[in-house]
């Protein structure tokens, strides 16, 4: 069976088609380093063997777009002390469980020790949860890009509407343009040298492409956004050379079968009245950034699990030698971290960058680790 939208953008013919159409427009003498933001590309890129058909001259360089990557240990601490401090059922993603918070704890770990962790596949989950269990609180450890922002302001709304008095969100969602930003206008020696960006295609699908379009103002940039299939990072890379060649610098849209300029106007409006903009927040790798985190709005602030559970995490032990940092703001490559394979494997991962389904060191380690 064809499943459309998928098997036709995997076609091996028209991969090697759009791959000579790069390498016949592919400038030799100059160099093209793209960046991808968005983790899911970095391992679709590995996956497909994506870069290996290019010319030598065009490089990917991997960005911060993986929300677990960019999680700090400060935020997990808070997390595992809300789950033991306060005996409530704490609702996660399955892949947070494994990342390293200070001391080697983890999710895991502290659910092994009978802390009350649930797995949940959708916020909906968390909401069935606190429904079927009323004597219980039920915290949602919500994190992501614009990704998944939009289905837990939907379970705020929700919670709200049913008046689930036991049922309250720790929001960790953070904002793409602000970390584009801090990258783009770092100094040296920190600026990461590049020459376009593919932007996310899931979290544009939310914003539109428009809040992209200071990296073209500001930082003469080209950006595109792009799909997941291996056709549409190719179709992408090939804009991204057409728009270096000429000179230009503009937001193009390659995944226009989900992409708007505005992008999703009825989702916008849920997260505009879920949510505020923190004026910081902090990023594992990029630091402290303005405005680049979201918290619960006044009118949510009951729903608020920071607000009703006070915590003392205790002091933030980051992992000794880990360069998840460096590899989330496209300085370094994961091979360049001397515990890659060595200590830190996906059954060991040290870092969150080798945990994530969506890190750089996942990627390298299952795909490109004989190379
Ligand atoms: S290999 Fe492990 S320790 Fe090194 S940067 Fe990646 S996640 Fe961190």
């Amino acid at each position: 069976m064809t499943l459309k939208f998928l098997d036709e953008f995997r076609d091996p013919a028209l991969a090697q088609r759009l791959a000579a159409a790069i390498h016949a427009e592919v400038d030799p003498a100059r160099a093209y380093r793209l960046m991808e933001f968005c983790g899911g590309h970095t391992h679709a890129i590995f996956r497909y063997g994506i870069a290996q058909l290019l010319p030598p001259n065009l490089r990917f360089i991997h960005g911060p777009g993986c929300p677990v990557c960019v999680l700090p240990i400060a935020r997990l601490d808070h997390a595992l002390a809300l789950a033991t401090e306060h005996d409530v059922t704490l609702c996660s993603y399955g892949d947070l469980l494994r990342v390293p918070a200070s001391k080697r704890r983890s999710l895991l770990k502290i659910k092994a020790e009978g802390a009350d962790i649930r797995v949940i596949y959708s916020t909906q989950d968390a909401l069935q949860i606190a429904r079927a269990n009323p004597d219980r609180q039920i915290v949602l450890f919500a994190i992501g890009f614009e990704t998944t922002t939009p289905p837990t302001a939907v379970a705020l709304h929700i919670a709200r509407a049913e008046q689930l008095r036991n049922f309250s969100v720790f929001c960790n969602h953070v904002l793409t343009p602000a970390a584009l930003r801090c990258i783009l206008g770092d100094v040296a020696p920190n600026r990461v040298q590049l020459d376009g960006i593919l932007g996310p295609s899931h979290v544009s699908a939310v914003i539109g492409t428009h809040p992209y379009d200071f990296v073209a103002q500001e930082y003469q940039l080209p950006v595109v956004v792009t799909g997941f299939e291996p056709l549409d990072v190719l179709q992408a890379v090939l804009m991204l050379v057409r728009q270096c060649n000429a000179g230009r610098c503009a937001v193009e849209n390659q995944y226009t079968r989900a992409v708007t300029a505005e992008g999703n106007r009825k989702a916008q409006a849920l997260m505009a009245a879920a949510f505020d903009i923190r004026e910081t927040f902090a990023w594992r790798g990029l630091g402290e950034l303005p405005r680049s985190g979201l918290q619960l709005a006044a009118d949510f602030a009951d729903f608020d699990a920071e607000q009703r559970f006070a915590v003392t995490p205790g002091a933030t032990k980051e992992i000794a030698g880990c360069e998840c940092p460096a590899i989330l703001r496209g300085m370094k490559q994961p091979p360049e971290c001397k515990l890659f394979g060595r200590v830190c494997r996906p059954e060991n991962p040290l870092g969150a960058c080798m945990v994530s389904s969506e890190g750089a060191c996942a990627a390298y380690w299952r795909y490109r680790r004989s190379e």
